[in-house]
């Protein structure tokens, strides 16, 4: 199996290529159909499995096809436990789309908060966001979810276990029930499943 066998486009495959990477892992030959097809996805991945890739190649090929997002708004929010993942993700967005015209945008707390409110006020394609910070940005309305497709929640474990449901159940409210939701977590605990009940839609299920 190739990543070309999974129908990812040219722009795609060729930062995959610059990348190094030939095959897709287990969970990136699973979960990338599913996504493209339009399913929400819960996924039992750890850290090292190629997770990222996994939800972050399907969103960049569906947002490339659809509209800019307008001021102040966000067409794809992964909402991720820490800075440093945060980080991680936003960067590995940034390889994987750049051969594509579409932004991201990473926000989280203990730095100032002025220059996110910046970046995020032409809009973003992508914004990768820890929940407190992003609850602080929503409040000065420095971002709306107006133009939300896709949600994804990374580590939502790791989430829960930092005391994050309260925030992550109030940005929940505030977004568009029109979207594709994708759910990535260590372990499938009851927590998990209760949320993954309320937020998604007929979750496909990954075990890899
Ligand atoms: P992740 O589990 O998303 O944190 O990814 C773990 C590491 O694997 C990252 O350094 C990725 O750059 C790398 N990676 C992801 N997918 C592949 C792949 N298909 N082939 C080779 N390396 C990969």
């Amino acid at each position: 199996m190739t990543f070309t066998d999974l129908n990812l486009i040219q722009p795609l495959l060729d930062s995959l290529h610059k990348s190094g990477y030939t095959t897709p892992s287990p969970i990136q030959q699973k979960a990338i159909p599913l996504i493209l097809s339009g399913s929400d996805v819960m996924a039992a991945a750890q850290t090292g499995t190629g997770k990222t890739a996994g939800f972050s190649l399907p969103i960049l090929q569906k947002l490339s096809e659809g509209k800019k997002a307008g001021a102040n708004s966000a067409r794809c929010l992964i909402l991720t436990p820490t800075r440093e993942l945060a980080e991680q993700v936003h960067q590995s967005v940034q390889k994987y789309a750049a051969n594509l015209s579409l932004k991201s945008v990473v926000v989280y707390g203990g730095v100032k908060i002025n220059p996110q409110m910046l970046k995020l006020s032409r809009g973003t394609d992508v914004l990768v966001a820890t929940p407190g910070r992003l609850l602080d940005l929503m409040e000065k309305n420095a971002v709306g979810f107006k133009d939300l497709e896709f949600l994804v929640l990374d580590e939502a474990d790791r989430m829960l276990d930092m005391g994050f449901l309260p925030s992550i159940k109030r940005i929940l409210a505030k977004l568009p029930k029109k979207r594709q939701t994708l759910l990535f977590s260590a372990t499938f605990s009851e927590s998990i499943k209760a949320l993954s009940q309320q937020f998604m839609h007929n979750p496909k299920l990954i075990e890899t």
